[in-house]
């Protein structure tokens, strides 16, 4: 390589260029081909479905998250105590974030489908998961400026390929008009939250999160609804609102496709 001549480098470089642009289209035909040959798997039970990733059996089995609930933290309430009613949550420890809502509860299903987004390149179950979030957040996206999905860590974004919430903001987008902003930096790296209590998960969290300063324009003065895929403690759209806060946000709002909900709540 030390010998090569600056008149040859050149046409090796084009010619490696060829041969990745031959070897993408192949690829590109084969997964085609397999597209047009395999059927779409229900992503919870394996069943070939004729529609878009989930079949009507596993369907009819999915939580679908609807009023009466806490109009902050939107958790179900066992029974309707009236309008603008908080859950003992809400008042006890009030997150930095104004509203959270959800489009499914975190059973079953919902956690295949969540999965086979994240893990399993099932990129197909995004544009329904993303229309359900739509729906459920229609009260907090009506008077949104703009959406900000939780970023991953970069070397965890490189190993899944793509970030699951960037995914489900774009469909949102395409869905309400409300343009997304990648306008945070996950700037220390963080444990898996699954495995960790409530506190080391806050703890875990703390800190790991910015908005670079060219950024900041983007939700100055705004009204912001971060995007995730789930909300377990909350500890990581928490740590997400403090940022977005700090860099002078209006207001911040959640919307997650799943949320855990332990049971039933009575309004306090
Ligand atoms: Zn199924």
């Amino acid at each position: 390589m030390e010998c090569e001549t600056i008149a040859t480098r050149p046409l090796r470089v084009k010619f490696r260029h060829l041969l990745s642009a031959v070897r993408h289209v192949t690829l590109t035909a084969g997964r085609l081909a397999l597209d047009v040959a395999l059927p779409t798997l229900c992503v919870s039970c394996r069943e070939p479905v004729a529609g878009e990733g989930v079949c009507a059996n596993c369907w009819s089995r999915m939580s679908f998250i609807a009023p009466p609930y806490c109009a902050r933290l939107g958790i179900p309430f066992a029974y309707d105590p009236g309008p603008g009613l908080l859950s003992m949550e809400a008042i006890a420890a009030p997150p930095a974030y104004q509203r959270a809502r959800a489009a499914v509860r975190y059973e079953e299903t919902a956690k295949a489908l969540v999965h086979g987004l994240k893990y399993q390149d099932r990129t197909d179950l995004a544009p329904i998961m993303g229309r359900w979030m739509a729906r459920a957040g229609q009260e907090i996206l009506d008077d949104a400026d703009v959406l900000v999905p939780v970023p991953l860590h970069w070397r965890r974004g490189w190993s899944r390929r793509f970030n699951q919430s960037g995914a489900l903001a774009k469909i949102i987008e395409k869905q309400t008009g409300v343009p997304v902003a990648g306008a945070l930096r996950r700037v220390k790296p963080t444990l898996q939250q699954v495995g960790l209590s409530k506190s080391e998960r806050a703890r875990n969290v703390q800190g790991a999160f910015t908005v670079p300063h060219e950024k900041r324009a983007a939700i100055e003065g705004r009204h912001v609804v971060l995007i995730d895929d789930v909300l377990t403690s909350g500890a990581t759209v928490d740590a997400c609102a403090r940022a977005l806060l700090q860099a002078r946000a209006g207001q911040v709002d959640v919307l997650v496709f799943a949320r855990v909900v332990e049971s039933f709540k009575s309004p306090i």
